[in-house]
């Protein structure tokens, strides 16, 4: 508080008192005027804030949404494609013979009835050999037991999962049925390698033939 040394001295000391208690009140009136304006002031600030982080979320949670509805969409897809693709391999011999007409070609995709397998064998190059229809495209490829992990009738990680031996075994004797198809198509063959790999526990080259079944596993011969 500024106190004015030039009031004259004929100021009493009780008037002094007066002027000085009325000055303090007016102070604290001021005071308590500011306090309430930066309540509200503070309290602006907070409804605009209240705003952003509502519309954030609103945003967030239509991200999430559309997230959602892609990955739906793209599994739909994927199912719809496997679907297909079951259908026809089921339908298939997977046989040469039969004839197509040119109002039904369906034989070029479900197979005829000769026993001859329409399949060509090819040797991978660490040496498995994977044989494909060429018919409905279907392959088959030894079995890797990294796509048996299932989780609700899904196949999921393997940390996911749980390991069903029994589909496992199905397939690795499908695989076996496939590579006997009786077939006068000659086997094709890829270089032939061994695949190394360092191994830094023992720091020696070990077998890699699991690594490279393991990464090929999704592709086919199509
Ligand atoms: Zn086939």
């Amino acid at each position: 508080m500024k106190i004015e040394e030039t009031k004259p001295t004929s100021e009493s000391f009780d008037d002094k008192l007066k002027r000085l208690a009325v000055e303090e009140a007016e102070l604290r009136v001021k005071a308590l005027k500011e306090e309430a304006e930066a309540r509200v002031e503070e309290r602006e600030v907070r409804k605009h804030q209240l705003k952003d982080l509502k519309s954030n979320i609103a945003d967030r949670d239509l991200k999430d949404k559309q997230a959602q509805l892609d990955r739906e969409q793209q599994g739909k897809t994927f199912r719809a494609q496997d679907a297909t693709d079951n259908f026809n391999w089921k339908t298939c011999t997977h046989k040469k013979g039969g004839m197509a007409h040119a109002r039904d070609v369906r034989v070029l995709t479900t197979g005829g009835n000769s026993n001859q397998y329409s399949v060509f064998k090819h040797q991978m190059l660490n040496g498995d050999i994977w044989v494909r229809c060429s018919r409905c495209s279907r392959t088959w490829a030894p079995p890797v037991e990294k796509n048996f992990y299932f989780r609700d009738g899904i196949v999921v990680a393997r940390q996911d999962g749980v390991f069903d031996t029994a589909k496992f075994e199905a397939a690795k004797l499908e695989y076996l049925r496939a590579v006997n198809f009786e077939t006068n198509n000659s086997t094709s063959s890829s270089v032939q390698c061994r695949l190394s790999k360092y191994d830094p526990a023992s720091k020696r080259m070990v077998d890699a033939a699991d690594v490279y079944r393991e990464n090929i596993a999704s592709t086919n011969l199509r």
